[in-house]
C-alpha cells in the first residue's frame, strides 16, 4: 500500500502544477452519487445558432446562493459564473471555448442538479461536488499581473452568452464537463444515471493538444493485490502474477467498463478511484514485475471535453457548434 499511497501523493502534487484544475464532480472526479437533475427553471427551445427569446423563455434567477468556505454567499448569477469559468477553464483558451464553458456552467447551475444538497444554498464551490469557483481575490492571487487581462476574457465570455442555457425538452440540462477524452466522450450511464443528451460522441484532442494526456500508475504486486482486496476481500491472488489480470471489457467509448482481477469483477470507475487514475480509459499490463496502468485523458469523460472544445474552437467552431456536438439533441435557449 505504501507504494500506492506514495503514487497517489505524487499524483496529487503533480496535479497542483497542471494547467487545468483537478477533476471534479462536474468536470472530472468520480462523485459518490449524482442526483437526477431536478428542473428548476422551465424553458422552451429556440432555434440555433442564434438563440432568441421564445414565447415561454426561461426566467433565470438574478442571484444565486453559493456555499463557499462554510459561508452562504448571495451573488448575481452572472458574477458567480465568471468565478466558475475562471476556476474551471484556463483563461488562455479560445474565446469560443470559454463561451461554451460559460453556457455549460450556467445550464448546470440552473438545472437544479444540486438542489437540496446544501440547505439554503443552490450550489457549492467544492469542485468535488458542484462546480469550482474562484472569488475575485482568489483570481487575483492565481493570475497575478495577468489578472486584468484574464478576468476581462472570462467576463467577456459570460456576457456574450448572458442568459443562455442548454435545454433538453423543457428542462435545463445537467451539463457535465471534463478535462479531456481519449477519442470519445463517455456515456453518462457509465458514471451516473443515463441521460439522452449525454451520450458518447467523438472528441478531437490528442497528446499534441493536452499536457499529460497519457499518464501511468505502476504498482508492486503486493500493493496491487492489497488495494484490490480492500474493496473485494473475496478476490483470489494466490496464483502466479500472470493470472491475476483476466478479461477486460470496454464500453463503446473504449473506456474500461469492467475488469476481472483475481477472478472478481471491478468496474472501471472503482479501479479509477482505488488507484487514483486520471480516467477510466486505461490499459493494464504486467511489465517487469509491476502492474502498470497506462491512462489516457483526464476526468469522468461525460459531456463537454474542455480540451476538445479548445481544439474545436481552434478549428473554427463557434460555441453553439461546440455545445451542440457535446450535448446531443439539446437546444440553446436565451432567457427573455
Ligand atoms: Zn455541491
Amino acid at each position: 500500500m505504501k507504494k500506492t499511497i506514495l503514487l497517489s501523493l505524487l499524483a496529487i502534487l503533480l496535479s497542483l502544477f497542471l494547467p487545468l484544475p483537478a477533476p471534479r464532480a462536474v468536470s472530472g472526479a468520480i462523485p459518490s452519487a449524482a442526483a437526477a437533475p431536478l428542473p428548476a427553471v422551465p424553458c422552451a427551445p429556440a432555434p440555433q445558432p442564434s438563440p432568441s427569446p421564445a414565447a415561454s423563455s426561461p426566467s433565470l434567477p438574478e442571484t444565486i446562493r453559493l456555499l463557499s468556505g462554510g459561508e452562504t454567499l448571495e451573488l448575481p448569477l452572472e458574477d458567480y459564473l465568471c468565478g466558475v469559468v475562471a476556476a474551471e477553464m484556463p483563461a488562455s483558451f479560445p474565446e469560443e471555448a470559454l463561451k461554451a464553458q460559460a453556457v455549460a456552467a450556467r445550464s448546470f447551475t440552473c438545472s437544479g442538479a444540486s438542489a437540496h444538497k446544501h440547505g439554503e444554498a443552490a450550489v457549492c464551490a467544492d469542485p468535488g461536488c458542484c462546480q469550482a469557483w474562484l472569488s475575485e481575490e482568489a483570481q487575483r492571487k492565481r493570475w497575478g499581473d495577468d489578472y486584468e487581462t484574464n478576468a476581462q476574457r472570462v467576463r467577456a465570455a459570460v456576457e456574450a452568452t448572458a442568459g443562455q442555457i442548454l435545454c433538453y425538452g423543457s428542462a435545463p440540462v445537467f451539463a457535465a464537463f471534463h478535462s479531456s477524452s481519449a477519442g470519445a466522450t463517455e456515456d453518462c450511464g457509465a458514471v451516473w444515471n443515463p441521460r439522452p443528451y449525454l451520450v458518447s460522441v467523438s472528441s478531437p484532442e490528442t497528446a499534441e493538444d493536452v499536457p499529460n494526456f497519457v499518464s501511468t500508475v505502476s504498482c508492486w504486486p503486493t500493493d496491487f493485490r492489497d488495494t484490490l482486496l480492500s474493496l473485494r476481500p473475496e478476490a483470489d491472488f494466490s496464483g502466479p502474477l500472470g493470472g491475476w489480470i483476466g478479461e477486460i471489457r470496454r464500453d463503446a467509448s473504449g473506456r474500461v467498463a469492467e475488469a476481472l482481477l483475481g477472478g472478481v469483477s471491478f468496474s472501471g470507475t472503482e479501479l479509477r478511484r482505488l488507484f487514483s487514475l486520471r480516467s477510466t480509459a486505461f490499459e493494464l499490463t504486467l511489465s517487469d514485475g509491476l502492474f502498470v496502468f497506462t491512462v489516457t485523458g483526464f476526468g469522468h469523460g461525460v459531456g463537454m471535453s474542455q480540451y476538445g472544445a479548445k481544439v474545436m474552437a481552434e478549428q473554427g467552431a463557434d460555441y453553439t457548434e461546440i455545445l451542440a456536438h457535446y450535448y446531443t439533441g439539446t437546444e440553446l435557449v436565451r432567457s427573455a
